[in-house]
């Protein structure tokens, strides 16, 4: 018997990076997954495929072990359409990683009200929208909401102002939450992550270089981390074995804060 055998979960942002390996970690614990992605269709269906070949089973065997499913978490309808086609095919859903995220650094002078809305829109009024429309789909039996955050919530570091400002929200966002579905016996935790290499970070160039240097120079552990540093920690918040946790944040950043 695996810790999520019968469970099912919607992991927000999981074609690539931290999401996709949330995915196969709940997967590999016996939870059926619903892969969901905004454009990138092959990477959404590479990690379907790596979830279905490595075999398992959901518990009921006429449900498929994962699905992708496209959809901006930033807009309402696409939201509510992917808690359609998730209860369409799975019935019910247990488990809401809310993983799907923008980050880009700019500076005061730089900041435009674009910027400001294209952050906030994702990575804040997203992950209510999911968590709102999310929720009507969990059983009496209640489930665990689980939000990726990120130590910049604390650390706020320079040129990262409105990102920051947005995970800060996460955090808020989350310890309301904990107490406002508590009694339907809803946990809601957040993980917040230090930097980990991922496409997002390469992109942004801050898993490379110099900035990936003084990163690792300041963390007691002496490396940035890896999407699979963070599928577990999504485990244990989604699983039986952290039934009495809820409205917490938990730092995965080596020891950096
Ligand atoms: P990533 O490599 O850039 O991947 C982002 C994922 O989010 C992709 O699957 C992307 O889908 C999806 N996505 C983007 N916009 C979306 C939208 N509007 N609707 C639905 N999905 C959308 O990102 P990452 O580095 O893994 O970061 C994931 C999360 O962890 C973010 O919330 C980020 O803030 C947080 N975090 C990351 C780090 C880090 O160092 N990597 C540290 C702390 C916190 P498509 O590919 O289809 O666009």
């Amino acid at each position: 018997m695996k810790k999520l055998d019968g469970k099912i979960a919607v992991v927000t942002g999981a074609s690539k990076g931290i999401g996709a390996s949330i995915a196969k970690h709940l997967a590999a614990e016996g939870a059926a997954v619903v892969v969901n992605y905004a454009s990138s269709k092959e990477g959404a269906d590479r990690v379907v495929e790596e979830i279905t070949s490595t075999g398992g089973k959901t518990g009921n065997s006429l449900l498929p072990k994962a699905i992708a499913i496209q959809a901006d978490v930033s807009k309402r309808a696409e939201v509510e359409r992917l808690f359609t086609q998730t209860q369409q095919v799975f019935g019910k859903l247990d488990i809401l990683v809310n993983n799907a995220g923008i980050y880009e650094d700019v500076s005061l002078e730089d900041i435009t009200e674009e910027h400001f809305h294209k952050h906030f829109d994702l990575n804040v009024l997203g992950l209510l929208l999911t968590t709102q429309q999310g929720v009507k789909h969990f059983g009496s039996e209640g489930g665990s909401i689980i939000n990726i955050s990120s130590i910049v919530s604390t650390l706020a570091p320079a040129t990262s102002s409105v990102y920051s400002a947005t995970k800060a929200a996460v955090d808020a966002v989350t310890k309301s939450l904990a107490k406002e579905l508590g009694p339907r016996n809803i946990r809601v935790n957040s993980i917040n992550p230090g930097v980990v290499e991922t496409e997002g970070t390469h992109t942004a160039g801050i898993a490379l270089g110099n900035f990936r240097k003084q990163v690792e120079a300041q963390t007691p552990l002496g490396r940035i981390g890896q999407p699979q540093d963070i599928g577990p920690a999504a485990v244990f918040f989604a699983s039986a074995d952290s039934a009495w946790i809820t409205g917490e944040t938990l730092h995965i950043s080596g020891g950096l804060r």
